[in-house]
């Protein structure tokens, strides 16, 4: 099978997504999750005319500006003022309290004298309506409020609640298990050995889920043995995505494409990449189950990352529901580069480096200089992807490249 590009890889995967799954899901637990509706509002919001400030209400119409009002009252938030306001009257007034509707603009109590019950403004800005959140001017009636695709964020759901929405119907995250291969590989607590290593790429995975609000169903770590793996993946044919580290290139002990192959369909083996060209990508086929997507990528620590990056994490947000245009990690940009770049033609390189804004607010990143591919502290000391063109080859210091910034919540 041929080797094929970084974006033909991409069009590949996301073209064989299945579609996402709707599930109904309380308000309080739908933070990350995406809009499967549109939603409209059951309510005006505000539902009623309201003070935005602690100041006074009044009719501004009926305001000679050369006397003084009667305070006749006063409203708190929660409570309403029944009686109207007469022309000249005001009414003590707290933020978020009902504004009657004989009065319409509020003056802020700093700019209010008040004299025992008499207040005198002294705001010569002050205008009709002012500090007065109208009834609906947020939201109307049987207005869109939200529309489905929307990724709900604390403000969305602070607006739902807001509209006395409980439940809302979103795609359901998919669900994920990881499988690390390798005979060397050890769990944290057990005695460090030499020839063995600590397993880390569940741990890098897991943590790429975690930003997305997926917790794996299963973490295995197997022997490089066929029958062990063979077993492994048959345990986990419930989920939605299979993630496979390590085994997946052609080294004597690298069986993971053969047991796909009698458990499956491999899409693809390589992608014209560095680091992380042997990925293998397709289904799981069981008969009288579903497809299982699966993911075998490299066991570099570095590799099995990148290619979470640029292969599994629009995976997973198109699953969440979240159309490939709208997902984090399709932002680039360009930035100048403040050092040279070595590169050598017919691979997608993802460099790591250190994207920052100079004083005019340009763009420039520093490319790490030691980009061998076990080097995952280099990694996680980058900010973004320096992403050379497959066909590009070096880059001079002052030249203009693209950069992947990182979507971490932390950087
Ligand atoms: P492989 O893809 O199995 O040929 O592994 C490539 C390199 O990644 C080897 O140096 C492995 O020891 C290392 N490696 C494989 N799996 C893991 C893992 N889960 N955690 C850390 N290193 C790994
Ligand atoms: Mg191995």
């Amino acid at each position: 099978m041929v080797m094929i590009s970084v974006a033909e890889a991409k069009r590949k995967i996301i073209e064989n997504c299945p579609a996402p799954k709707i599930i109904q899901v309380p308000l309080a637990g739908a933070g990350g999750f995406v809009l499967a509706e549109n939603l409209f509002a059951p309510m005006d919001a505000p539902h009623y005319n309201q003070s935005a400030m602690d100041g006074y209400a009044f009719a501004y119409n009926d305001w000679d500006r050369k006397s003084g009002l009667d305070v006749i009252g006063e409203v708190q938030a929660g409570n309403t003022f029944k009686a109207g306001i007469k022309p000249m009257q005001a009414l003590r007034i707290f933020t978020g309290a009902a504004v009657p509707p004989s009065a319409d603009t509020v003056v802020i109590q700093e700019n209010v004298q008040r004299e025992d019950n008499v207040i005198f403004i002294k705001d010569p800005n002050l205008l009709k309506g002012n500090n007065v959140r109208i009834a609906g001017s947020q939201t109307k009636k049987a207005d869109l409020v939200l529309q489905k695709g929307h990724l709900l964020t604390p403000a969305s759901i602070a607006l739902l609640a807001g509209l006395g929405i409980s439940y809302v119907h979103v795609f359901s995250l998919p669900s994920v298990s990881i499988i690390a291969t390798g005979k060397e590989l050890l769990k944290h607590g057990e005695c460090l050995v030499e020839g063995k290593i600590y397993e880390s790429n569940s741990f890098g995975l897991n943590a790429v889920l975690h930003q997305m609000g997926i917790f794996p169903s299963s973490i295995q770590i197997v022997d490089d043995n066929e029958t062990e793996i063979c077993r492994a993946i048959n345990n986990q044919l419930h989920v939605d995505i299979l993630l496979i580290t390590g085994g997946v290139s052609v080294g004597d002990y690298d069986f993971l494409t053969t047991v796909i192959e009698r458990l499956g369909q491999i899409n693809h083996y390589k992608v014209a990449m560095k680091p992380g060209k042997p990925f293998v990508f397709g289904e799981l086929c069981q008969a009288g189950s579903k497809p299982v997507l699966f993911f075998g990528l490299p066991g570099n620590p570095l590799a099995t990352v990148v290619g979470a990056l640029q292969f599994i994490i629009p995976v997973l947000w198109q699953l969440s529901g979240v159309s490939v245009s709208q997902q984090p990690m399709q932002l680039t940009l360009k930035a100048t580069a403040k050092n040279d770049i070595r590169k050598s033609p017919g691979r997608t390189d993802f460099q790591r480096g250190l994207l920052s804004q100079n004083e005019c607010g340009v763009y420039q990143v520093e490319c790490f200089s030691q980009q061998d591919s076990h080097r995952i502290k280099q990694l996680s000391l980058a900010n973004c992807f320096i992403v050379l063109d497959q066909d590009s080859a070096h880059v001079n210091s002052g030249d203009t490249v693209t950069v992947q910034p990182f979507p971490w919540l932390h950087c």
